[in-house]
């Protein structure tokens, strides 16, 4: 497999096939006491936001990925990185020789609780189904992307869902409205098993409640209504990102102070999300967020978002 980075345009041929794909932000993450197997059930309620990659899968000799973007660097290039492993089980799956170019165009933040790396396993898997006409179910994708990870099924149906078991179990919820986010990215990222383990150091001994998803906050899914939503926001996982990045709440602070409805880590951080009101009001709030110096830049957004898509 070549490994490669490359900062130039995304391969562009007749046979080439892109798709692009949103971040997520949970609104809800209820996390339930570590099960035998080391996972966690979860109530996940997942939000598909307008920050995109695009993964454009092109027929080659081998197997290569290639990645650009401001992240690139961070980005796994071998068959580690989630978009290599979806193409590789899709060809496994149907006696395909998985001879394809994927490049990511990368613009969801790495490592920073979005769901980027899970984004581009759905993207790749359904860039590759297309170039290859398996003619593979719907289904049959989900079931892929649920053995890639539990946040990759989300990826491909995008919109709202509730996730259950570790997450990949997805009820699609609907939304009544548009919801505008605000997103502070950190320098560096949080690695999802490392907060899960600060979860558990934080909660033991504790009883930890069965995760069930909060109906105040479906119904404020459901009508809309921002402000309803603001009020319902919540993170099992935010304590154990605060505890392993404390200055995180300085940065929740400062978009606050600045006028958003609610502040919250982003799934396991240490990206952080502003819900706020208006267009006026996301714009004072990235820049509020910009100029406290406590993040390394501000992404305005939309929810909802639809998922991987053939562009
Ligand atoms: P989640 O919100 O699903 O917990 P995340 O958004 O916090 O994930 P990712 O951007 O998915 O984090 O990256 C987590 C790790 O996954 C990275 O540090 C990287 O090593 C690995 N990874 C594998 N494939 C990719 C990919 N295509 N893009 C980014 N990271 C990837």
């Amino acid at each position: 497999m070549t490994d490669s980075v490359t900062a130039t345009e995304s391969p562009s041929t007749a046979a080439s096939v892109t798709v692009r794909v949103p971040a997520k932000v949970n609104v809800q993450l209820a996390v339930g006491a570590a099960r035998p197997d080391g996972f966690h059930d979860l109530a996940n309620v997942f939000l598909a936001v307008g920050l995109y990659d695009e993964v454009t899968a092109t027929p080659a000799d081998e197997l290569a990925i290639t990645c650009s973007g401001p992240d690139a660097a961070q980005v796994p290039l071998d068959r580690g990185n989630l978009a290599a492993r979806a193409a590789l089980a899709l060809a496994g799956r149907y006696g395909i020789e998985p001879a394809v170019h994927l490049h990511i165009a990368k613009d969801i933040p790495v490592a920073g609780g979005m769901a980027g790396g899970s984004a581009d396993g759905a993207a790749a898997l359904l860039a590759c189904d297309a170039l290859w006409s398996t003619g593979a179910s719907r289904e049959e994708l989900l079931e892929i992307c649920a053995e890639l990870g539990s946040d990759v099924p989300f990826n491909l149906i995008g919109g709202a869902a509730l996730g259950t078991g570790r997450g990949e179990l997805l009820t699609p919820l609907t939304t009544g409205g548009t919801f505008r986010w605000v997103f502070a990215v950190a320098d560096g990222g949080l690695s999802t098993p490392v907060v899960f383990g600060e979860f558990d150091r934080l909660t033991a001994g504790t009883d930890v409640p069965e995760p069930t998803a909060a109906p105040a906050l479906l119904d404020a899914l459901a009508s809309g209504d921002p402000v309803a939503l603001a009020k319902t926001l919540s993170n099992d996982l935010q304590a154990a990102a605060l505890s392993l990045r404390p200055s995180l709440a300085a940065t929740l602070a400062a978009g606050t102070d600045a006028g958003a409805l609610a502040a919250l880590v982003s799934g396991s951080g240490p990206t952080t999300a502003f819900l706020v009101p208006d267009e006026a009001t996301a714009h004072r709030v990235a820049a509020a967020l910009t100029a406290s110096g406590t993040c390394r830049t501000a992404r305005v957004a939309v929810s909802p978002a639809p998922g991987a898509t053939v562009v």
